[in-house]
């Protein structure tokens, strides 16, 4: 089931929300007494209801915005029942205070900080007082903290909601079903959160068969999840694709496990650690699941030759020796290309403007979010090629600057697309559909 989180301040904004909520797809609402100007009005709004309804006044040692009495807290969430509330969300810190008035209950814990050490001895509490639903939101601050919730909702085995706030949670937000959830809470729409890392219903998947994820630090920016579901839907395939920001990619075999992907994109900054970790010479940013085993493959270097073109015997710098860098150098070469390197780390930097190349590729991450361009402006010349692997914002400076002085600009997202293609036929042994690949470039 879907709940959509309502933090409207008065009733008229709440039913209004309700209507929303059904349009998008809920399956229940959540009503907060607690950010209504008058908590009072929870019972009348609970009557007039046009969706089953979940209500909670969340005090604020629960992280809420109730600070009134305890007493009188728990008398509004029985009127609230008694009006016909379907569901009440009581905190298992108030339970004992609690009658539950005939709405079904949820036995709720909140952890806004992080994940206690207790976690699991309070899970075992709160199962045995066997209400309808224990609900643990508890805030993951990275990849380990996911890993550990998704394991909790595959083991919890009563019916639950276990939520990974924050970005490093979505994932569990978004498969909530494929990973036994019984519920998950979601944001009418971006920009209505009432606890961070809600999505809007359109972007819950809950079941899944297959699962693939883009991990990264960050992994914010990455459009992948976009293109691979819309591969997936059109191809009517049972799978979904998440982002997953990654610390540390030695954690990487244990998301794998406990997620059960069959495919990840990986990305900045890790291609060169994970080509260490599964034995690849050459920098990874596909890794297929095979029996349990992680086996890397590099699609951004056949990717940006092909949206290159016929690159043989021609003069190319090549900026940057970071991962996509050196998957694209190697690429080059095969392909016949001459190839100059400037980059921080090969103390060549400095040196950039002043080169005789006919093509010059942006393969460092300046631009990506910025309006920087990794090389000078005076140094372009009318017939010179511009390629930048960076494609969030489409049009960076360092390709503006190249068509200001004549030079022909080839985008990150030409290469994107490509790099996607081929990672989508490795992971499932389809090809990616060419309209959506063409309604992608357009949009
Ligand atoms: P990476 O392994 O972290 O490498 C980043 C490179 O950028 C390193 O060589 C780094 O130099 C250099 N760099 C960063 N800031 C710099 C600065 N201020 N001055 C000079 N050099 C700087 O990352 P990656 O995986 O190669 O990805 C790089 C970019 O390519 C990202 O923006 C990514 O999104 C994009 N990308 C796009 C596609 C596509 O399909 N369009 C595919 C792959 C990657 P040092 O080594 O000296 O730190």
């Amino acid at each position: 089931m879907i709940c959509v989180s309502l933090s409207a301040r008065v009733p008229a904004d709440a039913l209004a929300g309700m209507e929303e909520a059904r349009e998008a797809g809920a399956d229940l609402v959540e009503l907060r007494g607690d950010f209504l100007e008058e908590p009072a009005d929870l019972p009348g709004l609970v009557a007039r209801r046009t969706l089953p309804v979940l209500v909670a006044v969340r005090p604020a040692w629960e992280g809420g915005r109730w600070k009134g009495e305890e007493e009188e807290r728990v008398r509004l969430l029985e009127a609230a029942c008694a009006a016909g509330a379907e569901y009440v969300d009581v905190e298992f810190r108030a339970y004992k205070d609690f009658r539950r008035a005939g709405a079904r209950l949820v036995l709720s814990y909140h952890d806004f900080e992080g994940i206690p050490a207790s976690l699991d001895r309070t899970v075992a509490k709160m199962k045995a007082l066997d209400p309808f639903l224990v609900k643990v939101a508890v805030t993951a601050g990275g990849a380990a903290d996911l890993v550990r919730c998704v394991r909790l909702q595959k083991t919890i085995g009563v019916p639950s909601a276990v939520i990974a706030m924050g970005e490093a949670g979505q994932a569990l937000r978004i498969l909530y079903r494929r990973y036994g959830g019984f519920l998950t809470y979601a944001c009418p729409r971006p920009g209505a959160e009432t606890a961070p890392g809600q999505v809007p219903p359109s972007e819950i998947a809950g079941e899944a068969d297959e699962v693939f994820a883009v991990v990264g630090n960050p992994v914010s920016h990455s459009r992948s999840p976009a293109l691979f579901n819309a591969a997936f839907r059109a191809l009517g395939r049972s799978a979904h694709y998440v982002r997953i920001p990654l610390e540390d990619p030695a954690l990487l075999p244990e998301v794998v496990e406990a997620l059960e992907l069959r495919g990840v994109s990986v990305t900045i900054p890790h291609k060169e650690k994970v080509a260490e970790m599964v034995g690849s010479k050459e920098p990874v940013n596909t890794v297929v699941v095979r029996e349990g085993r992680l086996e890397g493959h590099n699609t951004d270097g056949p990717a940006a030759v092909e949206a290159l073109g016929e690159v043989r015997g021609r003069r190319v710098l090549v900026l940057g020796s970071g991962g996509a860098a050196r998957a694209i150098v190697g690429a080059l070469e095969r392909a016949g290309a001459r190839v100059a390197i400037a980059s921080r780390r090969a103390g060549t930097w400095e040196r950039r403007g002043a080169t005789d190349a006919e093509i010059v590729v942006n393969a460092t991450s300046v631009g990506m979010g910025t309006d920087e361009s990794p090389f000078p402006a005076e140094a372009w010349r009318p017939g010179m090629t511009a390629f930048d692997v960076v494609y969030t914002p489409r049009d960076t400076r360092f390709l503006r600057d190249a068509r200001a002085a004549g030079a022909r600009t080839v985008d990150g997202v030409e290469m994107f697309v490509r790099q996607a293609a081929r990672q989508f036929a490795l992971f499932t042994g389809a090809e990616m559909p060419a309209d959506v690949i063409r309604r992608f470039q357009e949009s």
